[in-house]
């Protein structure tokens, strides 16, 4: 797109045009520093005066308690500031003095969120991938890398931690190189290590850039820009060359100087580095340490220098309702407005906010948006963007912002928010079956009421987690994507709605379906003196498609069961299908059609005909050759060599599928499929079994047939626990 049609898409009233907009996430491995570096930017780009140290639990991007106490960040806060290159320094700066708005849009760095770390990769143009200067390349760095690869998210790369023994730039480098398969190249090198950690060379510029000790408050904000150290000059040169050679080797502009042997001006040699890094084919490598405040600015020069902002990444996809046709929603401000909705969080002061990406066009307070799930209207009365710890006000948001709805009841994570006229679903609505549940219920039991609010107002943020009554047991039990996921459910119905729980064990989330076709017949007739009851009904059941869930048809011909009785039948069978028949766990995928039936002109009540229903279902059921369900997951498993062997073997005792083994940079990549029941304790195993030296991650895949070996135990266990089943 030419620097012309961009000035078109841009409104006139727009404070920021697009082409200074970035919206950026910092993913990480727990513990890299994501949150320090988050507070630093938040610092330096001057809406937090005093720096919050996540030490002391004072941050402004982790809002909710618990991650303060756990030190890990779930939450996907957006957070807006300001960055202006500065003019006066002698650096070569491509925007020098000019404003630019960066949106940090938080990723969560747990395996348990991957539905949420997936979502705020949807809504990012760009990333700084955080690592640890000291443990380079984690295993949670590589999901983290991977997933920002399957989203076509461009990439700088900052390791932290300069200052902490141990700090190795080059070895965190090579780790890159080799575990992540990177084209990495240092654009910054660091000025001394450890405790001599003192500040960088920007390699582009051939300068040292060098701050203060940086333990002192602000003291970070002064650094001087100097002629780079004697003993690091061949090293920067030889940084330099590497670069450049780099690039010419992907790049038309740059090869051409190199093989005219033309001088490479430091703001060519940039531009050539942002077009690679926007295309993902260059990963910039920044260095620095957040904690003592060396480095943050440099980054934040580069996130403007390198990532891309709306108008450099392809436009949005989604698809028009209830069709296959793919629709491209393009970054423009004069077109209708379209924008997905995908963080929902109720904060302490302004109620329920909505965050949301738009993609195209603008929103103003007033107007009606649209929403192509519920096909309802809303009007919206209020926006806001959050800015450090303060909510500013604001009168419109525009193609390429983030920005923050309040008031709205009726969306969802993961809603399309429209205009009316323009009807198209950015992301489908598939939610994952949640694979593990417990019981809960309240210390006191006055507060099971209070109880239940937390938990339906926590369900409607996150749509991996369910909560529900057990109908037998009248237990409550919530269900979601692994136990640290429920954890933290379980701790902010503590925090934020101040109730108590206590917990049943974690189960499996087994399913219940059938594979063949079948009829069913249910009666509910009782004569007993006085007025009698009087319900009967007749369906098909056959198989669905996996994924596609339960469907229930009404084909009632000639008033066999009478009209106003046919949602009692629906309700029966939709109790018996939350219910399970053959184990007591929820059925999945199946068709219902309500086919004929009989009534009394008496004894006929609805009570009868929801009986007759749930009679039906499980008739029917039987006879459809009815199978278990159990949660697969996909495990990766990182290992020394010298492990591999006693590693596969434990995998095939846990009735684990071998899917992969890769080679990496002397580590062995083991790559299965294990069912979740036989991964408790897993940790454990993997740790006495590699003297602690290899790592895995797991997260769910599918719903997989049980075998008839285990079939038996669980249906055993079900029958006398029939508490937490779901
Ligand atoms: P997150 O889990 O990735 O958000 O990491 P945090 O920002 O919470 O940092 C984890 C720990 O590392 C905290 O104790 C920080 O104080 C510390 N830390 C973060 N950045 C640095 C750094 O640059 N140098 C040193 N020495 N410690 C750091």
């Amino acid at each position: 797109m030419s620097p012309e049609d961009k000035k078109t898409v841009n409104s006139p009233n727009r404070q920021y045009p697009m082409e200074r907009t970035r919206n950026i996430g910092i993913a990480a491995h727990i513990d890299a520093g994501k949150t320090t570096t988050t507070e630093r930017i938040l610092f330096y780009t001057g809406l937090i005066h005093k720096i919050g140290d996540v030490d002391d639990g004072n941050t402004v991007t982790d809002w909710m308690e618990q991650e303060r106490e756990r030190g890990i960040t779930i939450t996907s806060a957006a957070v807006t500031c300001f960055w202006t290159q500065k003019k006066e320094d002698p650096l070569v700066k491509s925007y020098a003095g000019i404003a630019h708005r960066i949106n940090i849009i938080d990723t969560p760095g747990h395996v348990d969120f991957t539905a949420e770390v997936e979502r705020s990769m949807r809504v990012l143009d760009g990333a700084v991938a955080v690592f640890c200067g000291v443990a380079g390349v984690q295993p949670q760095s590589e999901t983290v890398w991977r997933q920002a690869t399957k989203y076509k998210v461009p990439r700088i790369a900052f390791v932290n931690k300069m200052d902490r023994t141990g700090a190795n730039f080059e070895n965190a480098l090579s780790d890159m190189r080799k575990k992540l398969n990177a084209y990495a190249f240092p654009i910054f090198l660091p000025i001394g290590a450890e405790e001599n950690f003192e500040g960088v060379i920007d390699v582009v510029s051939q300068k040292a850039i060098v701050w203060g000790p940086g333990d002192v408050a602000n003291e970070g904000l002064r650094y001087e820009v100097k002629e780079i150290p004697e003993r690091l000059r061949e090293k920067s040169k030889a940084a330099l060359a590497e670069l450049i050679d780099a690039v010419s080797n992907k790049d038309d502009v740059i090869a051409e100087l190199v093989l005219d042997e033309k001088p490479i001006e430091p703001h060519v040699l940039k531009a050539a580095i942002r077009r690679l890094t926007c295309k993902i084919e260059l990963v910039p490598v920044l260095c620095g340490s957040a904690f003592k405040k060396k480095g943050v600015q440099p980054l934040l020069d580069a996130v403007v220098d390198y990532l891309p902002g709306p108008l450099d990444v392809p436009a949005a996809e989604g698809l028009e309702p209830g069709t296959e046709n793919v629709v491209k929603v393009e970054a423009d401000d004069n077109i209708k407005f379209c924008s997905l909705a995908f963080k929902l969080w109720t904060d302490p002061f302004a109620g329920k906010l909505v965050f949301f990406r738009v993609y195209s066009g603008q929103l103003k307070k007033g107007d009606t948006i649209y929403n192509p799930r519920t096909r309802r209207r809303e009007r919206v009365s209020r926006l806001m963007v959050i800015q450090g710890s303060e909510r500013k006000d604001i009168e419109q948001a525009y193609a390429g912002d983030i920005a923050a709805l309040v008031g709205l009841r009726n969306i969802t994570t993961g809603d399309t928010l429209c205009d009316e006229d323009f009807d198209v679903t950015l992301e489908p609505p598939t939610f994952p079956e949640p694979v593990i549940s417990m019981a809960v219920e309240p210390k006191t039991k006055a507060d099971r009421d209070k109880m239940s609010e937390g938990l339906q107002r926590l369900a409607e943020e996150d749509p991996t987690f369910r909560c529900f009554t057990n109908e037998e047991t009248g237990q409550l039990i919530i269900a979601g994507m692994g136990e640290l996921h429920l954890e933290i459910i379980i701790d902010r119905l503590k925090r934020e709605f101040k109730v108590e729980a206590n917990v049943g064990a974690p189960q499996i989330a087994y399913r219940e379906t059938i594979t063949k076709s079948a009829e069913g017949e249910g009666k509910f007739i009782r004569q007993s003196g006085g007025r009698g009851q009087y319900g009967h009904a007749c369906i098909t059941l056959e198989p669905n498609e996996k994924g596609k869930g339960i469907e229930v048809l009404n084909k009632i011909v000639g008033g066999t069961i009478p009209k106003e009785y046919i949602p009692a039948v629906i309700d029966g069978v939709e109790e018996a299908i939350r219910g399970g028949v053959y184990a007591g766990y929820q059925v999945i995928d199946v068709k219902v059609a309500i086919v004929d039936g009989s009534f009394h002109e008496v004894d006929s009540n609805e009570l009868a005909f929801k009986m007759a229903g749930i009679f039906a279902l499980k008739d029917a059921f039987k006879k459809a050759n009815p199978i278990l369900l159990e949660p697969l997951m996909k495990v990766e498993v990182t290992t020394p060599d010298e492990y591999q062997g006693d590693l596969l073997g434990d995998i095939n005792r846990r009735r684990g599928t071998i899917i992969g083994i890769d080679a990496k940079a002397g580590q062995t990549i083991l790559n299965a499929h294990v069912p979740l029941a036989e991964m408790f304790g897993y940790a454990t195993a993997i740790r006495s079994l590699s003297k602690g030296r290899a790592s895995y991650s797991m997260e769910p895949l599918t719903f997989e047939q049980v075998p008839n070996s285990v079939l038996t135990q669980i249906l055993d266990t079900a029958k006398s626990k029939p508490a937490a089943r779901t």
